[in-house]
């Protein structure tokens, strides 16, 4: 049997504590205090039907981290521009920046191509994809989604008594879209796509997902969260963004925390119709969350078009490095449209996080259907070299 543990017992067995940097992206998601956090009886955390997670013993002594790869973070950022907006707008803070998150918000609007009331602010995108959750299950129904995917929309919606519908993606990792819609009955409330994926990387074909969410959409509301969009150098994709102009019941979650290297400085957004955010802001307000600063910084980075370039070209040619690395060591990876790339592993996860981690390596690592997979983030090109040199030390 699984045993359920909650945040205070996690805090408790000092999981939460010990090298925190490392340990705190792992249980991020799902850590809250009602939500179905188990270890299964392997004493591995249950992310879904499919996906075990593993973690540090507690008595874990981590060194100092030399290659941080495990929150997929963008490591050339916060821009400079975005540094200076922050510098320059801190002496305002004293002050609430209604004004200038009104500002921000047509900003975005005209970036998107839609008018600003479809346009709901948050402190990242995991504040919104919470918000939504809580909304539209706390009256329970069922969410339909990818299994594996992101699971932070899916873990507040089961916190609140939703039932999660878990839908196996497909041989290449894509989503498997038939299936989705033929799971939806008539007490689904919410789908949610992640495109491309998370943890996989993979991704589904734009036009295909476009024709599922415009026909869906005309049942039950469908969430696309494109967190890793701007990253998908050479893919066949697309923003959903463009069905909101047709009035289509899509919300399209974004963030600032990748492409525009801001994950500690927290600004995210979703594009939806204004009935629906209407909604959400029933029993929650969009944007509280974010400071005067942050809104400066996202305002700033949106116009650092050479920082995003840059972001995404040197991504890319890390990228390349790790794949020939991974083909030269004799590893298959599922080809990645993100800042992070999974492969299967010959030793079992746990070996292979501690034997990493003793040299300053932080990655994650996974049981998919009970197959052990590595997961590591695109750092700069000196942390894949760091990254490939333990990994061979390993072979
Ligand atoms: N969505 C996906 C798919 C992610 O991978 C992440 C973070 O890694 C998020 C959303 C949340 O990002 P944030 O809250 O920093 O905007």
């Amino acid at each position: 049997m699984n045993q359920k543990i909650d945040r205070r017992n996690l805090l408790k067995s000092g999981l939460m504590a010990i090298g925190g940097m490392t340990l705190a992206p792992h249980l991020s998601m799902g850590a809250f205090s009602n939500s179905p956090f188990f270890l299964d009886p392997e004493n591995r955390i249950y992310r879904s039907p499919m996906v075990r997670e593993h973690f540090l013993p507690a008595d874990f002594k981590a060194p100092k981290i030399i290659a941080r790869l495990n929150a997929n973070e963008n490591p050339y950022g916060p821009p400079m521009s975005a540094q200076k907006a922050v510098a320059d707008s801190v002496k305002f803070g004293n002050r609430y920046a209604w004004k200038e998150m009104f500002d921000l918000i047509d900003k975005i609007a005209k970036k998107e191509g839609v008018p600003a009331d479809h346009i709901m602010m948050g402190p990242g995108s995991s504040d919104l994809l919470e918000k939504v959750a809580i909304v539209t299950f706390m009256k329970g129904g069922n969410i339909v989604s990818a299994d594996p995917c992101y699971m932070s929309l899916v873990n507040v919606a089961e916190s609140v008594g939703a039932k999660w519908k878990a839908v196996p993606c497909t041989a290449d990792w894509s989503h498997d879209l038939k299936a989705m819609e033929a799971a939806i009955d008539k007490d689904t409330k919410l789908v949610y796509v992640c495109n491309p994926n998370n943890p996989t990387g993979a991704i589904t074909s734009g036009k295909d997902l476009l024709d599922f969410c415009s026909r869906v959409s005309e049942k039950v509301p469908v969430f696309v969260d494109e967190a890793y969009i701007e990253l998908a150098v050479g893919a066949d994709t697309q923003s959903m963004v463009s069905l909101l102009t047709q009035k289509k019941n899509v919300i399209v979650a974004r963030t600032f925390s990748k492409i525009m290297g801001m994950a500690g400085i927290r600004v995210g957004y979703m594009v939806a119709l204004p009935s629906y955010i209407k909604e959400i802001e029933k029993i929650t307000r969009g944007g509280m969350g974010i400071s005067y600063t942050s809104i400066f910084a996202a305002s700033a980075s949106m116009d650092d078009k050479e920082f995003q370039g840059n972001t995404r070209k040197l991504n890319h040619e890390a990228k390349a490095y790790l794949y020939s690395n991974l083909d030269k060591l004799g590893y298959k990876y599922i080809p990645s449209f993100t800042n992070f790339v999974i492969f299967p592993i010959a030793i079992p996860g746990k070996e292979m996080m501690m034997k990493l981690m003793e040299k300053g390596v932080a990655i994650r690592t996974f049981d998919i259907q009970d197959k052990p997979w590595c997961r590591v983030s695109i750092g700069t090109m000196d942390e894949m070299k760091i990254f490939v040199s333990a990994l061979g030390q390993l072979s």
